[in-house]
C-alpha cells in the first residue's frame, strides 16, 4: 500500500454508520445512521476521512480550506496515515498545509456497497506556526522573562512537544509570580527569589483572585514536572487557562495600583 496518492480531492458519498444502540432491558442492537462521508478508494477499499481542518495552522484563522492532493503514507507509530494537502483561502495567507488523519474505529463501523470502510480521524495539521501570545504591556514590563518563556512553551506545544511545553508553562508561571511580587516588595527580593513557588504565592501575592488562580496553576504545573500526576482530569489547556487568569488578575492589580498612585484619595 506504499505511495498511493492522487492529484484531486477526496470523493464524497452517503453510506451508513453502524453503532451500538440500547434497547429496553439492557439489550444492545445495531443502529444504522445515514451520513455523508468523504473518502478515498484504493484497491476497491474505501478510506473514510474525518472533517477537514477548521483552522489554518499558519495564520490561525478559522477557514474552510480547499482540498488538493492526498496520499496514504506509512507511519511507524500509526500504521497507515492519510495525508491531505489543503490551501488556506485567505488572501493574506494562501499557504498550503498538510492535514494528517490516523485510523480510528472507536465511533463504530462504516459500511458501504464496497464493504466496511476504514475511518481516519484528523489529529494534526502541519507545518504549524506558533500563535503570537498577547500579554498586556503592564504585565510584560514587570516580567519580560514570563513573556519569553510562555512564548517558547507555546511554540513547543505547537510543534507537539507537549511534555516540554508543560514544564515551560510551569516555569513561566514562576517567573510571572516572582517578578510581580518583587515589583511591589523589592525589599523582600532575596526571600522571594529563594522561596518555592507555592510559598511565594501564599506569602506575597496580595490579590485574592490572583492567589486563587496562581495556586491552582502551580498545582497543575507541578504535575507537568513531577513523576506522579495528582490532577489526572486536567491538561495543558487547564494550566494555560489558570496562567492567563493569573495574568488578568495581576494586570488588574497593577492598573489599580497605578490609579491609586496617580489619583490619591
Ligand atoms: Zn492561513
Amino acid at each position: 500500500m506504499r505511495g498511493w496518492r492522487q492529484n484531486s480531492p477526496c470523493a464524497q458519498a452517503a453510506f451508513c454508520v453502524v453503532m451500538s444502540g440500547k434497547l429496553s432491558a439492557g439489550l444492545v442492537a445495531p443502529v444504522r445512521i445515514r451520513v455523508t462521508f468523504t473518502y478515498v478508494e484504493i484497491h476497491h477499499k474505501r478510506y473514510v476521512r474525518d472533517r477537514e481542518p477548521q483552522e489554518c495552522p499558519v495564520c490561525h484563522f478559522g477557514v474552510q480550506p480547499t482540498e488538493n492532493t492526498w496520499s496514504l503514507a506509512e507511519s511507524k507509530d500509526n500504521g497507515h496515515i492519510l495525508e491531505i494537502v489543503f490551501l488556506c483561502p485567505r488572501n493574506e495567507c494562501h499557504h498550503l498545509f498538510i492535514a494528517r488523519y490516523r485510523r480510528d474505529d472507536s465511533g463504530g463501523v462504516t459500511t458501504s456497497p464496497h464493504g466496511n470502510a476504514r475511518f481516519f480521524r484528523l489529529y494534526e495539521s502541519v507545518p504549524a506556526k506558533p500563535r503570537l501570545v498577547d500579554i498586556p504591556s503592564e504585565v510584560a514590563t514587570i516580567s519580560p522573562s514570563f513573556v519569553e518563556i510562555y512564548s517558547q512553551a507555546s511554540a513547543a506545544e505547537t510543534y507537539s512537544l507537549q511534555q516540554v511545553a508543560g514544564a515551560g508553562y510551569r516555569k513561566a508561571l514562576e517567573f510571572l509570580i516572582k517578578d510581580y511580587c518583587i515589583s511591589f516588595k523589592p525589599s523582600d527580593e532575596a526571600l522571594i527569589r529563594s522561596s518555592t513557588l507555592s510559598a511565594c504565592i501564599r506569602q506575597f501575592v496580595d490579590s485574592p483572585q490572583a492567589k486563587t488562580c496562581a495556586e491552582r496553576g502551580a498545582w497543575l504545573g507541578n504535575d507537568e514536572t513531577h513523576y506522579e500526576r495528582q490532577w489526572d482530569s486536567m491538561d495543558l489547556k487547564n494550566l494555560k487557562d489558570l496562567i492567563l487568569l493569573t495574568v488578568n488578575w495581576i494586570h488588574s492589580s497593577l492598573l489599580t495600583r497605578k490609579y491609586e498612585k496617580d489619583m490619591p484619595a
